[in-house]
């Protein structure tokens, strides 16, 4: 790891100085005048004002989409149609990639080499839900000589997207493209700590030729009256896609509830890495450095507690301690960073109080605190906590930064019984070489998504949800055109 910073922050040209909402093909104020300030991750400056969204502005948005969903062209256009204006979005995104990265990377903190991968991302996503709808294939059941049944799959109406901080546009992504191709309008309501990329879908739809109001955008909180809240209870919205943490998502739940709306949840995380002694321990070790380290630790999948069988435990933490001090912390803009600023100054205080918290529970062997160099910001040293006991706060809940937790097992059946013991079960990644062991622990194990000997790479044709507090339902693939669509079944007796 750097010790000492080498470079001043970055600020990207042409860099806007307030946002507005995104309504009806127009950028608009709150209707209060409202804002809020944007701060800076490396500097925790305010660079910039967005517009604050109250219930007001979303049922302006709303109408718009619901107008856009009952008159307009897009639900009624060919799959082919809409499946071309998608792939010209891919092509805006791609040719976009270093500026969208720039400034996600300057709003987010993430690094820029992560940021760039995340837009490219972004347009491949556009790109798979363009070719996915076009291919789409509806069952039909005859019954020779009785029946003949078919499916109708249908666009539901205004689907309401509310989503997370850590890697925004991507995130935002991956439930725009399934919700447009499948014909539906949509408000996007995007996370308040980094309002930026979102802003530039506006032009990018424009110029791609969505027509009118079939993307709205409301910036804004998401507490009650606010713009999240007032989405949720909107009753013309009959479809959220929620990405964020598990304790957001119950209060989502519950507001949903009395509208009986579809609802995709997508939560928080606590995923293990289990290394057993006949693993790869190179690989190993690499993949669950960059499997808790990327992102800076701002991912929903990291492995965050490592969990290492007795006979390498001591070999593991040793080489693992000494790895997760070369990550290179750096500032967000420049190529060689690995671990960025934590998104905002609040999140920072959140991941710091459990680094405090780690130190009483367990034994500190990498970082600890902010890393030398870097006396301002939200940055903090990839920490490594060894001889986490199950019960500790560290092992049980999620810190959403560059902290981990390495715990030792003695058999398989304990390794199960620590890796299920969360309450969270998002991933898990699985590192043996005995194949019938990762198969049957794949099996037993509490999670929506296992990688087994890989890192995090995925398939965007794979389920991709949690269970337990992870979440409920899931998206990818056909799973998001089911989310996004109505699938009336029609019987005709012969
Ligand atoms: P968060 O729950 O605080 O906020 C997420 C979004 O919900 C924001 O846009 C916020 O304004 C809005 N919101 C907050 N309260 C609301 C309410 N009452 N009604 C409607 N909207 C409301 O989450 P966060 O801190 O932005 O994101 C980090 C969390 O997201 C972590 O827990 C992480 O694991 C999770 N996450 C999960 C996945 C996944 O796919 N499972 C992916 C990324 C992030």
């Amino acid at each position: 790891m750097t010790d000492t910073a080498v470079s001043t922050r970055h600020v990207p040209a042409d860099l806007p100085t307030r946002i507005q909402h995104y309504i009806d093909g127009e950028f608009v104020d709150s209707l209060d005048g409202d804002t809020f300030d944007v701060l800076e991750p490396v500097s925790n400056e305010v660079y910039l004002q967005a517009a604050s969204g109250k219930k007001a502005d979303i049922d302006r948005a709303v109408a718009a989409a619901k107008k856009a969903f009952d008159e307009g062209p897009w639900p009624r256009m060919l799959p082919r149609e809409r499946s071309r204006v998608l792939h010209r979005i891919a092509d805006i995104v791609e040719s976009r990639d270093e500026r969208l990265a720039e400034l996600e990377s300057f709003d987010s903190g993430l690094p820029i080499a992560q940021a760039l991968g995340q837009a490219r991302r972004a347009a491949e996503n556009f790109r798979f839900f363009a070719d996915l709808i076009v291919a789409q294939a509806d069952d039909t059941f005859k019954v020779p000589g009785r029946q003949i049944n078919y499916v109708n799959r249908k666009p539901i109406g205004v689907a309401g997207l509310i989503t997370p901080w850590n890697t925004p546009f991507m995130l935002e992504s991956w439930k725009l493209g399934p919700a447009l191709a499948t014909g539906n309008t949509v408000v996007l309501k995007p996370a308040e700590f980094t309002p930026l990329s979102a802003s530039l879908w506006a032009g990018i739809f424009e110029e791609a030729g969505l027509p009118k109001g079939v993307f709205n955008l409301v910036n804004g909180f998401g507490e009650e009256g606010f713009a999240g809240d007032s989405l949720v209870k909107h009753p013309d919205v009959p479809l959220i896609s929620f990405t964020g943490e598990s304790r957001t998502g119950q209060i989502i739940f519950g507001n949903a509830a009395p509208f009986l709306k579809g609802l995709s949840m997508e939560l928080g995380g606590k995923s293990p890495a289990i290394v057993f002694a006949d693993a790869d321990l190179d690989a190993a070790i690499d993949a669950t450095i960059f499997g808790v380290f990327s992102l800076n630790g701002e991912r929903c999948t990291a492995g965050s507690r490592i969990l290492v069988e007795r006979s390498i435990y001591d070999e593991f933490v040793e080489r693992y301690a000494a790895q997760a001090k070369r990550v290179k912390v750096g500032y967000p803009h420049e190529a060689d960073t690995e671990v960025g600023a934590l998104v905002h100054p609040e999140h920072y205080d959140k991941v710091m109080s459990y680094v405090e918290i780690g130190k009483q529970e367990a034994r500190l062997v990498a970082g600890g605190g902010r890393p030398k160099g870097f006396p301002e910001g939200n940055f903090v040293a990839p920490t490594v906590f060894a001889d986490v006991k199950p019960d500790a706060r560290i092992f049980q809940e999620e810190i959403f930064g560059p902290v981990v937790a390495v715990t030792p097992f003695d058999s398989d059946e304990e390794a199960l019984e620590l890796a299920n013991g969360v309450k969270y079960g998002l991933a898990a990644y699985v590192w043996t070489n005995d194949l019938k062991r990762a198969h049957n622990f794949a099996q037993a194990i509490d999670a929506g998504m296992v990688w087994l000997n890989s890192n995090n790479v995925r398939d965007l044709r794979t389920p991709f949800g949690g269970v337990k507090a992870s979440g409920l339902g899931h998206e990818g693939g056909y799973r998001s055109i089911d989310f996004y669509t109505e699938q009336q079944a029609v019987h005709i007796t012969l």
